[in-house]
């Protein structure tokens, strides 16, 4: 590796969410000499369902402490208008974590790689020059081989790289977290999430049953929903929740839409490079996936000699193991959200639908392999006029 002095990286990350910490993570085992620098001070907030699926899992190589795991999922209720569907596993699907607890862990599990690790500072600009590239942060400017821009959907540094997402290509979501009570406990299911469809077009609300609360709240297309915070406020009356609760949003990419990824000594990782589910709304998946596979290919370009073209092998890497996917997602969203009655037919009617489609978090299908199995169901499920009895006798 070429050595500039001390002030010199090998690889600048923007960011400590899951993909730019498990960026630096990976960068520190490889040997890269990394900096990481993230605008807040951890532990912070972050909106966030908390629902780390077991796909998520498998793409970290060490555990997540039992302390941190506030509920195991083993099962989904399925709501569309008045009607619902459960499922439940013997396998686990998810596990809820509180995402500040998360991302604290997942940043010492880099720092313990032998990383630098810069907090509470914000990174205004990062200009990219032939032979390496600056990173500004208040009066400090960092210079680098390469740089991850880890920033996540709000931020605008990607812009270097990419134009502003469009309204139809952004999503928002919306979160309040409510103290959990004996009453509420008899409602809502301990080991299984509820889904309500239909509240929304592209998306959904959600019930998740942490340790000692719920995380309640609704996601969708922004065009979709212009009123989140009146969408919100009916979601929550209708599942009997009638506090003063605070509200938190964020914009979330729509995933599964092509944009450019890199420059020359530039990529972009996770919510910033749009890695988001657009039927589920998951995203520490990609987040992990992206952010590791950067560093890996940062790696190989600084090993060789032949220069920084190695970068848009970056871009096939992730069209590989996550465009497909995120294309798969954007598909099946797309089908099922332009047609509430396909939607109901196809995931809250039909219990083998709904099982499989779970099977997709406990990492043991694809979203391919899903739409495949799917698809000569179709005319099938259409016409399964007797699934309504059958799923009231199910809750
Ligand atoms: C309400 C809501 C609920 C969600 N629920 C789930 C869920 O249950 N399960 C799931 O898998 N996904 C969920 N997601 C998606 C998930 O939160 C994201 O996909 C994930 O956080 C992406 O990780 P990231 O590392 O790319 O970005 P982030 O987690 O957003 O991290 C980006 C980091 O960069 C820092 N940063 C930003 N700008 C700068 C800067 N200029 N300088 C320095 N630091 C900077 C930020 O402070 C932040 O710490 C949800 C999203 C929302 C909005």
């Amino acid at each position: 590796m070429e050595i500039r002095g001390k002030d010199f990286y090998d690889l600048i990350v923007v960011g400590a969410g899951p993909a730019g910490s498990m960026a630096g993570r990976k960068a520190g085992q490889l040997g890269l000499r990394t900096l990481l620098i993230e605008k807040e001070v951890f532990p912070r907030y972050k909106p966030c369902g908390g629902a780390v699926s077991e796909r998520a899992r498998s793409c970290l190589d060490f555990e997540i402490p039992r302390e941190l795991q506030e509920r195991e999922i083993f099962g989904a209720r399925v709501h569309f208008q008045d009607k619902a569907m459960k499922e439940q596993k013997e396998y686990r699907l998810a596990t809820l974590i509180k995402r500040s607890a998360l991302d604290h862990y997942l940043l010492k599990r880099a720092e313990e790689k032998g990383i630098e690790v810069m907090m509470g500072k914000k990174v205004t600009h990062v200009q990219e020059k032939p032979d390496q590239v600056e990173v500004i942060a208040g009066d400090h400017v960092f210079r680098s081989q390469y740089v991850i821009i880890a920033e996540g959907s709000q931020g605008k540094l990607k812009r270097v790289i990419r134009r502003k997402a469009s309204p139809a290509e952004q999503g928002v979501c919306m979160v309040t977290e409510i103290d959990q009570t004996q009453e509420h406990r008899k409602r809502f299911a301990q080991d299984a999430v509820d889904i309500h469809f239909g509240i929304t077009s592209m998306g959904y609300g959600w019930i998740f049953p942490h340790r000692n609360y719920y995380s309640v709240g609704i996601g969708g297309l922004i065009s979709k929903l212009p009123e989140p915070r009146k969408t919100m406020r009916n979601f929550l009356a209708a599942n009997g929740f009638y506090g003063q609760y605070k509200f938190k949003s964020h914009l979330i990419p729509l995933g599964g839409i092509d944009g450019q990824l890199t420059s020359s000594r530039i990529v972009l990782a996770g919510d910033a490079a749009g890695f988001i589910d657009s039927f589920s709304g998951e995203g520490i998946t990609y987040a992990i996936k992206s952010g590791q596979i950067a560093a890996e290919v940062i790696y190989k370009i600084l090993s060789r000699t032949d220069g920084h073209k190695l970068l848009e092998s970056y871009e096939f890497i992730c069209a590989q193991k996550i465009g497909q996917e995120l294309k798969h997602a954007l598909f099946l969203a797309r089908m099922v959200h332009n047609s509430p009655q396909l939607l109901a037919n196809f995931i809250v009617r039909n219990k083998n639908i709904l099982g499989k489609y779970l099977d997709i978090f406990a990492n043991r299908i694809t979203y391919k392999e899903f739409l495949y199995w799917l698809v000569p169901r179709i005319p099938s499920s259409l016409f399964n006029i007797q699934a309504w009895e059958k799923i009231e006798q199910d809750l």
